[in-house]
């Protein structure tokens, strides 16, 4: 059952085995095998519930609509940009449909660094496995790849980089490139098509989804967590309550809102909560050719370049992702205003685009405060810095590779490297905030998993479960310990399928 907003008229009580906060990668997964092993749960969703006949592929609907803040939220001070889904299926619904099982070195650091135990990439394999069956997960066939996905291939191709297709969570894509903005046509398998449909058709109806609500509180019982409360934002814009009692509450905002809850609730036992976010950011370069690649036509990611990656080296480094976007988004980096940036965009048919994303160090923090009731203090590290300046050097060298007749970088002033002679002018902008605009969509961390012996510097242990808390969990991109490299829903949506079990075979005190 979903229960919107505009079908409420009086506020509520529930009482459920588990209560799920957010229904993204982490909570729809969890939830839906939770009820599949005979839990009642009542899921909570600040977004609304929209089936893909809401998505009227128009960049100016689709983001106030799908997206936290009308995909306008910032890293302070250094502007980054960062994007998250708001709307039942979480950032799944706006997403590119990447997936990456996590690097083998990382769940490697994980397990020293953070003593994390039972995340290794043995344990995790079966949960991988059976996600990915889930989610339809596959590799884009050479056929599908377009011209800016070509571009990324014949450049590394040229200077022998390693370099694959992506394999994605769609079945039957229509290709009409429009996956940030909403599958109209239902092919990507996101948590709307997938997870949460799955937990609506178990008989019995387990399940309850409150779309339009927001939980602003966990109220605590010594070491137990007793209710959450929440606003349900009815028609009109009134407002209503909901008290959800379960047994056992899972937060699963997402990296940023969860630590926001657990803030705002006066649950940060040991200092950690809100602490380690990383959030991979992403500049990107654009490539201008001579022939039309039509970028927009056709998957925006499906092929990247690991030759500098945690995946080829076993070191952090970063990815080259080749990906497109609608022309509302892609003029947001285009340097120039007025007259210049209408002149620079005037060219979209014929640019290629390449992201590099960084496998960043965790140093962002999540503070009450702000608009959003809560900001992020992300400030790029100097060792990031270059190594992210790197990333752009690369990125240029792949597309020049390719043919690029220019390229142009995100530098807020406008930089136009003629050929791999210019790569030096990179080097002389620099990334400083305010010198570049860039993005990120892979907020990771600020409720850090951490094993025996790390209770002093994380948030949950090897469980999910909340230090100190007897019936309190974390299950989003939240709990990563480190910065993961790649692409992060599928490992998020794999720790979720573990937590599944967990809880859902009844951990120790734990009882229906
Ligand atoms: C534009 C974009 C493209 C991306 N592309 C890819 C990709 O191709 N491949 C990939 O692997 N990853 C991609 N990602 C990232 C990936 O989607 C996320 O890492 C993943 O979905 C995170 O899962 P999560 O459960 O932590 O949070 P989310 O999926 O973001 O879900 C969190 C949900 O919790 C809700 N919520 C928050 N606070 C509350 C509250 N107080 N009460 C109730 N509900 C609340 C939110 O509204 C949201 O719906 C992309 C993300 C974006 C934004």
């Amino acid at each position: 059952m979903i229960i919107q907003g505009r079908d409420v008229s009086r506020s509520a009580r529930e009482a459920a085995d588990v209560c799920v906060i957010g229904s993204g990668a982490g909570g729809a997964v969890l939830a839906s095998e939770l009820a599949e092993r005979g839990h009642s749960v009542v899921l909570i969703e600040k977004g609304g519930y929209h089936p893909r006949q809401d998505f009227d592929q128009r960049e100016e609907n689709m983001i106030p609509m799908l997206y936290k803040n009308s995909g306008l939220q910032f890293a302070l001070p250094s502007g980054i940009a960062v994007a998250q889904g708001s709307c039942v299926g979480g950032s799944t619904v706006v997403n590119d449909a990447v997936c990456f099982r996590a690097p083998d070195a990382v769940l490697g650091w994980w397990g020293d660094q953070f003593k994390v135990e039972g995340v290794d990439p043995a344990s995790l394999k079966g949960h991988y496995e059976k996600v990915e069956e889930r989610i339809s997960v596959s590799e884009v066939p050479e056929y599908a790849l377009n011209k800016n996905n070509l571009v990324l291939k014949r450049g590394a191709e040229k200077l022998g980089w390693a370099s694959a297709p992506n394999s994605r969570n769609c079945k039957d894509c229509r290709q009409c490139g429009l996956c940030q903005i909403g599958c109209s046509y239902g092919t990507k398998q996101s948590m709307l098509e997938t997870y949460i449909p799955d937990a609506q058709a178990i008989p019995g109806d387990p399940v309850k989804i409150y779309a339009d609500t927001a939980a602003y509180k966990l109220v605590r019982s010594g070491g137990r967590i007793a209710g959450v409360k929440a606003t349900i934002s009815g028609k009109d814009g009134r407002r209503f309550g909901l008290d959800v009692r379960a047994k056992v509450t899972v937060v699963s905002g997402g990296t940023i809102a969860s630590s926001q809850l657990l803030l705002s609730s006066g649950l940060d036992v040991n200092g950690q909560v809100g602490k380690g976010v990383a959030i991979h950011p992403s500049p990107a370069m654009i490539g201008d050719f001579e022939e039309e690649i039509n970028g927009n036509q056709g998957i925006p990611m499906a092929y990247h370049c690991h030759e500098f990656s945690v995946l080829n080296t076993g070191k952090r480094g970063y990815m080259l992702e080749s990906i497109f976007l609608p022309p509302y988004q892609f003029s947001l980096p285009v340097p120039g205003v007025e007259l210049e940036q209408k002149q620079l965009m005037s060219r979209y048919k014929n640019y290629a685009l390449i992201g590099s994303l960084l496998q960043d160090e965790s140093v962002g923090t999540v503070m009450l405060g702000g608009p959003l009731g809560a900001l992020l203090d992300y400030t790029v590290s100097a060792g990031d810095s270059k190594m992210m300046v790197e990333g752009m050097k690369s990125a240029a060298e792949a597309l020049f590779a390719a043919g690029a007749t220019r390229v142009i970088t995100s530098h807020t002033k406008t930089t136009v490297l003629q050929s791999t002679a210019d790569l030096g002018t990179i080097d002389a902008r620099g990334v400083a905030p305010g010198a570049i605009s860039v993005g990120s969509a892979h907020p990771q961390g600020g409720n850090r998993m951490g094993g025996a012996g790390m209770e002093g510097n994380s948030v949950v242990d090897s469980d999910s479960k909340v230090h100190g808390f007897e019936n309190l969990f974390v299950c989003d991109a939240s709990v990563f310990p480190t910065s993961l490299g790649v692409n992060p829903q599928l490992t998020v949506m794999a720790l979720a399928s573990r937590l599944g079990e967990h809880i859902g075979e009844g951990w120790p005190g734990y009882s229906k």
